[in-house]
């Protein structure tokens, strides 16, 4: 037993030892990622229930790795803000994001990830202010989303950066809403605009009873705190004619369209009286 014992320990620390030698690498790589032009951004259309017309898009990184290939931002985006390398990087992705948003003939909007560690660094709000204005964006076109976890770190400069945020005209939606603690506390105590149901009420909505029950409440949450609510997620006709019979405004998941290079969704972006 004692043998046993010690193989697993030795078999246990040898994976640890491979795990950690894998997050050295990527974290590493990821360090010269923007420089190498590895990093690039991937849209992904929001859209009104009812109609189906395009309101806006949420950015996503994407990174293409030389030897690995494209990395899923579920593995780097952890990796990135334990090392710190998302303030870079997310500086990196706010700048192209406005950029691009800025050439759009149409004023849609662009939702933007933004980490804890961002969100409460040091200048955070003096940067959003200063990419707005070099690139011309109107800061109500803006739209960062925040998940529960970032304001847990620090919630003191965390609601002074939104409310800073809010100040300058910038949208602010609660990301992966009802996946945290106290997703109802912090809906009072941190000036949202807007409530993003995560996906993982949204997948069989219409034939999940306890999913249903959840969206319904958020749903009335929303209407009664005058919040929009977006879900986010939908594949299937079905869950978009459960969230349209429930009176959910604004939707986004592969049913409308998989995260793409901008340059897929021209015809979204373009004036349609030009081409
Ligand atoms: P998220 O913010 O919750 O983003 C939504 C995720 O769901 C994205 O995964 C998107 O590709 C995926 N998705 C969208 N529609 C559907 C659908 O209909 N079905 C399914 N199954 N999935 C759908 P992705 O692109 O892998 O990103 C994962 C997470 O990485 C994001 O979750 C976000 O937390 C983080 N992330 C991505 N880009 C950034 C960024 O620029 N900055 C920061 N801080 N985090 C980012
Ligand atoms: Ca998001
Ligand atoms: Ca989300
Ligand atoms: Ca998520």
């Amino acid at each position: 037993a004692k043998t046993e014992g010690k193989g697993t320990y030795r078999f246990f620390e040898a994976s640890m030892g491979a795990q950690i030698r894998e997050r050295r690498s990527i974290e590493h790589d990821l360090r010269s990622a923007i420089a190498n032009n590895e990093l690039s951004l991937a849209y992904q259309p929001q859209a009104q229930v009812d109609t189906g017309e395009v309101n806006g898009f949420e950015v996503l990184l994407r990174w293409n790795h030389p030897t690995r290939g494209s990395v899923s931002p579920a593995l780097f985006i952890p990796i990135a803000e334990e090392s710190g390398l998302i303030l870079k990087i997310g500086e990196w992705v706010m700048r192209e994001a406005c950029r691009e948003a800025a050439s759009w003939k149409r004023p849609l909007s662009v939702a933007v990830n933004v980490s804890a560690l961002q969100l409460t660094s040091d200048g955070f709000v003096e940067f959003v202010q200063a990419i707005l204005e070099q690139t011309n964006l109107p800061a109500k076109r803006l739209e960062i989303e925040i998940t529960e976890t970032a304001l847990i770190r620090d919630p003191n400069r965390a609601l002074l950066s939104l409310q800073r945020l809010k100040e300058i005209g910038v949208n602010i939606a609660m990301d992966d809403f009802g996946t945290g603690y106290s997703s109802l506390s912090n809906l009072r105590a941190f000036p949202f605009d807007k409530i993003k149901i995560d996906r993982s009420f949204i997948q069989a909505v219409h034939a999940n009873p306890q999913a249903a029950a959840i969206v319904r409440a958020v749903l009335g949450l929303g209407r009664g705190l005058g919040l929009p609510v977006i879900a986010e997620g939908v594949e299937t006709s079905e869950e978009l004619r459960f969230l349209g019979l429930e009176g959910c405004a604004e939707a986004q998941g592969y049913l409308f369209g998989r995260p793409a290079p901008i340059m897929e969704f021209m015809q979204l972006i373009t004036d349609e009286f030009m081409v």
